[in-house]
């Protein structure tokens, strides 16, 4: 599932790819934007906000591509975009040099550059911007005391970029089960910081990690581990979809390492 730092990276792929370079083609295939052509445009910027993807072009009076790839989308670019069946694509950007093709992103539409930030204004402090204010997050987590925390952390109103698998991780990090209230968090600056420090160790890998191992079965502490010994104390990990009240996600943690 794309997390913020899998945004993060995309963004990076974008930016060296397309900046820079004049569109030659813009084919947008929501039905919204279907008759929006930036062919011509030069791309300025490629930004990403918590989990979601800006890509500005035309200067500072033209267009914003905003997308957010929520659970399956994906950008492609160059030789990766051959074998996508195209009732997926969404749009499909080229340039003299490559092209790069959105596929099944959960939103997609075209702002005005001016404007386009106010897609994002809800959330809470970027985990990877530059602008990252861990005492706003802390106090944001803090909010409401009996929220279970792994809602809270992945509500990106209190801040922005984590998804299941980091919820999941911080919270066999901090001992805490994720239905557990957010009042039992002894340190929340600590939390957030942690949160911080996952993604940052991971915007530029393939392969994540939170154990600080990256071989394959061992790189999550609790995360798609269900029914298999805790790294820690070897209890076996135990799972549940409807921990998370209110969304479909599924939880995982440790009996033991986790009250
Ligand atoms: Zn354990």
């Amino acid at each position: 599932m794309p997390e913020g730092d899998t945004v993060y990276r995309t963004a990076a792929r974008l930016r060296d790819a397309l900046v820079g370079r004049t569109l030659t083609r813009c084919d947008v295939r929501v039905p919204k934007f279907a008759t929006v052509d930036l062919t011509g445009c030069v791309v300025d910027e490629v930004l990403s906000r918590g989990k979601h993807l800006f890509i500005r072009v035309g200067g500072q009076s033209g267009a914003s591509i905003h997308s957010h790839l929520k659970m399956d989308g994906a950008w492609l670019i160059g030789g990766q975009t051959r074998r996508v069946p195209e009732f997926k694509v969404r749009i499909i950007l080229e340039t003299a040099e490559t092209r790069a093709v959105g596929v099944d992103l959960g939103v997609l539409e075209i702002l005005d550059r001016e404007h386009d930030m106010a897609a994002v204004e809800h959330l809470g402090p970027d985990l990877l911007g530059q602008d990252w204010e861990p005492r706003v997050a802390a106090t944001n987590l803090m909010a409401d005391p009996e929220r279970p925390l792994a809602e809270a952390l992945l509500d990106q109103r209190v801040l922005a970029g984590v998804g299941n698998v980091y919820a999941n991780e911080l919270c066999f990090i901090v001992g805490l089960r994720p239905t557990a209230p957010v009042s039992r968090v002894k340190d929340p600056l600590r939390i957030v910081q942690r949160a911080r420090d996952m993604l940052w160790l991971n915007r530029s890998r393939v392969n994540r990690t939170t154990t600080g191992d990256t071989r394959p079965g061992r790189d999550l502490w609790v995360y798609g581990r269900v029914g298999r010994p805790c790294r820690r104390c070897g209890t076996t990990i135990e799972s549940d979809r409807a921990q998370t009240s209110g969304t479909d996600r599924i939880s995982f943690w440790c009996p033991s390492c986790q009250t």
